[in-house]
């Protein structure tokens, strides 16, 4: 099969030709982030401002950085949710114009599942599986006890990874989004401030990042009252030390406690340096299978929408053209 998959969730245009769903053919992917840093964040009505600005350029890219003609296409593949629903709505109607003008298959798609699926352009995925879902808008474990289902036994009760990463950032004087900035100051801090880690209750896989975002902007506002200045290393040292452990200790434990095979960890915040570190070395130390996306396909792109997207293809599901965007899509039952 060769699927177009447009991923217009949130601030990234992105369109991808994907070959199975494992060979990506092409992958072109425009950040708006240099239009959304002005204002700290991304800004709704100007993300989809942006969105349709340049998507039609961008899946005609796609195609012709895939070597292939139109008529080619097994079918065209779209997020359908969840994310700011007038991101979603311009991928949507791209989506089906293209559908309806080579009359070919619509596959509306799940952005989480999207995320997990970019482990594909790794390898082959051996279930029952665990994921690891760290993202800007999502923390959340999955288990997969096979192809195509997907039960969510933990997820996060306030802020998301990605999300608490940005808010630091920001406190300490870097601009969106923040995660990078954070990770390369952890690393390179000699010292780490202490931060708390949040469990939760001694059995549960949720998680809990806000309580550790205001210990540190406190942390923070502190030194600023002292006039003194801010520790920047020592706190993002200490706040992605706090982060990790959780995260390492909670995945490792679904995947014993489920007899997981794998664990795919995946989201934007999967390119964080210091997590894929320790979770790779926590991995093997347990004897654990880990996989992880490369760099650019762990933040938003086309690509890993066409790999879940072959999931439906191979069991010859299509969508109906009047198929709706859907913000709060679950990914339980989106398959
Ligand atoms: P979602 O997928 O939940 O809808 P999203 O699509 O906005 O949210 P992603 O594109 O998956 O999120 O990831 C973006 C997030 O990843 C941002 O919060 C960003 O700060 C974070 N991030 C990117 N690189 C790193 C890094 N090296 N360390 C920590 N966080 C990072
Ligand atoms: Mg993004
Ligand atoms: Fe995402």
């Amino acid at each position: 099969s060769c699927i177009l998959a447009i991923e217009t969730s949130c601030d990234e245009t992105s369109v991808a030709v994907v070959k199975d769903g494992c060979e990506v053919l092409s992958s072109v992917i425009a950040s708006q982030i240099e239009t959304h840093k002005a204002f700290g964040g991304v800004v709704p009505e100007v993300a989809s401002r942006k969105h349709v600005e340049s998507i039609t350029n961008i899946i005609e890219e796609a195609i012709r950085e895939a070597g292939i003609g139109k008529n080619d296409l097994s079918a065209i593949a779209v997020t359908q949710g969840p994310g700011l629903v007038g991101a979603l709505l311009v991928g949507m109607m791209a989506a089906k114009s293209l559908a309806f003008a080579l009359n070919k298959p619509l596959i509306g798609t799940h952005h989480i599942a999207g995320h997990i699926y970019a482990n594909r352009f790794v390898g082959e995925i051996e279930y029952p599986t665990m994921a690891l879902v760290v993202s800007g808008g999502h923390t959340e474990l999955v288990y997969m006890k096979e192809e195509g289902s997907f039960e969510l036994i933990g997820r996060t009760r306030d802020d998301a990874v990605g999300e608490a990463y940005d808010k630091v950032a920001r406190a300490l004087g870097f601009p969106y989004p923040g995660g990078p900035h954070v990770d390369r100051l952890a690393l390179e801090a000699e010292a780490a401030a202490d931060l708390p880690r949040v469990w939760l209750e001694a059995d549960s896989y949720d998680f809990s990042f806000s309580g550790l975002k205001s210990a540190v902007l406190n942390a923070v506002n502190q030194s600023k009252m002292r006039g003194e200045d801010v520790p920047a290393g020592a706190i993002a040292r200490g706040f992605q030390e706090s982060v990790v452990e959780v995260l390492v200790e909670k995945a490792v434990r679904a995947v014993k406690q489920f007899g997981a095979k794998q664990l795919l960890l995946c989201g934007g915040v999967a390119a964080n340096k210091g997590l894929r570190t320790a979770l790779t070395d926590r991995c093997e130390a347990e004897g654990i299978q880990l996989t992880i996306p490369p760099f650019k396909y762990c933040t938003d792109n086309g690509a890993m929408i066409a790999a879940a997207a072959h999931l439906k293809w191979k069991r010859e599901r299509q969508d109906p053209l009047d198929l709706k965007a859907d913000p709060q899509l679950s990914l339980e039952s989106w398959m």
